[in-house]
């Protein structure tokens, strides 16, 4: 079978939907094709079921890649209001959960649910199950093949994502057809993971896993403001997640527990009103005391505080606000939210998506080298590069 259209669009996610629908909306005869059974599964998946479709207080700055300016356009052009617009239109209600972050009340499935019908709407044709097997450019044609049929078109929109989550469907496809058209792909790497450790080093937090501590964390200058979770695993909650697309193996992380209070200081005014007090009552006040016994390992917290030269409690207000450790490693990309790195954002249009090396190829969403923060940022970015691209093709 050997069909002919306007535009195919290869990855039925966040991206590639989004860019099916400002194409269509433009006149243009879609295809959209995906290996997986069903379209936008990670979609169903996100945000623990009910898709933060957003965040509210996107900036270029919640993004990382090589080229930090590449973002900026497509988010001016398309902002979380055209999105929540979308929503609002549709009839669904969303909430902020917390720091600008847009859920569905209702389960994600009714956020893909307006997404499908508008494509729908708009005469987008869906093509599911369909295993590639060659994508060829000759004179101004894509060809793009599995076994049973050859879709033609003049541009062609990969949309095929990254690596995490590879039960959801997710390859590195986009990335290898971009090297097959000479195009650079920076080094990628897991984001949005959770940290592992060595069984030693693993030992010591054994007995908090379930326990979450609101803290600072911070890794080679970039500090968030969250919680971290210990696990059974390792360590994981927001904050490890967000600081996980910032680290490199070896960079020693650092974790502030009580970030607005001085502990030092307090230990030792109430050394002065509360000489009796003690010291693991005291600070049982502050955090649960198997955290606080278990970044203190080995040093008696029994004694009065009348008990503690002012160097000792020095030195536990250190141990609990200057925790520092090396993971040994992430739960890699079966557990990442996202990839990072990816297709070089010097080879493509921050206006068009299309590469500039290669006329009709476009490439939007995560498998480019542009990974958001924790908290909407990813489907803002597939969003906004779906329509920017779909409104150029
Ligand atoms: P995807 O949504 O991954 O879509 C890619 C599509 O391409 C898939 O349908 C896939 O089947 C298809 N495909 C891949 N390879 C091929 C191939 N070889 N041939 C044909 N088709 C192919 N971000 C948020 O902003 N908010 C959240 O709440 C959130 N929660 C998340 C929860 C989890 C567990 C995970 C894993 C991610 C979450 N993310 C969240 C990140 C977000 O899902 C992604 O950043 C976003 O889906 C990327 O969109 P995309 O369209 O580029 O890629």
């Amino acid at each position: 079978k050997q069909q002919t259209t306007d535009v195919v669009i290869i990855g039925a996610g966040a991206a590639g939907l989004m860019c099916a629908i400002a194409a269509a909306e433009e006149g243009k005869q879609v295809h959209l094709l995906d290996h997986a059974n069903k379209a936008g599964k990670k979609i169903l998946i996100s945000g623990g079921g009910r898709c933060n479709f957003t965040n509210m207080y996107t900036e270029p700055s919640n993004y990382l890649g090589h080229n930090p300016h590449f973002c900026k356009s497509a988010l001016n052009r398309y902002t979380p209001w055209d999105f929540i617009a979308q929503v609002d239109k549709a009839g669904l209600p969303w909430h902020e959960k917390k720091l600008g972050q847009l859920f569905s009340d209702n389960k994600s499935q009714a956020i893909l649910t307006m997404l499908l019908e508008r494509c729908d709407q708009l005469g987008v044709t869906i093509v599911l199950d369909f295993s590639i097997s060659s994508v060829t450019k000759t004179g101004e044609t894509f060809s793009i093949s599995n076994a049973n049929a050859v879709y033609q078109s003049p541009s062609l929109v990969i949309a095929t994502g990254a690596m995490s989550f590879p039960t959801m469907g997710a390859t590195d496809f986009g990335h290898r057809l971009a090297k097959q058209f000479g195009l650079a792909v920076t080094p990628t790497y897991p984001g949005l993971v959770p940290f592992t450790f060595d069984a030693k080093e693993k030992a010591q937090f054994d007995g908090l896993s379930g326990t979450s501590v609101d803290v600072l964390i911070e890794v080679n200058n970039t500090s968030f403001r969250e919680n971290i979770l210990f696990t059974h695993k390792g360590l994981s909650g927001p904050a490890v997640l967000q600081i996980s697309s910032y680290w490199t193996p070896g960079d020693t992380v650092t974790v502030r527990c009580l970030p607005d209070t001085d502990i030092a200081a307090e230990l030792k005014d109430k050394q002065q009103s509360q000489p009796k007090k003690h010291l693991h009552k005291l600070l049982q006040s502050y955090l649960p005391l198997s955290v606080i016994q278990c970044f203190c390992e080995g040093i008696d917290l029994q004694k009065p505080l009348h008990n503690y030269k002012h160097t000792e409690l020095q030195a536990i207000a250190d141990l609990i606000q200057h925790w520092q450790f090396i993971p040994s490693g992430t739960e890699g990309y079966k557990k990442a939210e996202v990839t990072c790195g990816g297709v070089n954002t010097d080879e493509i249009s921050s206006k068009t998506f299309e590469a500039k090396k290669v006329k009709g190829l476009y490439f939007i969403g995560e498998v480019l080298d542009v990974t958001g923060q924790l908290g909407g940022f990813n489907f803002q970015w597939a969003w906004a590069s779906g329509f920017c691209c779909g409104k150029a093709l």
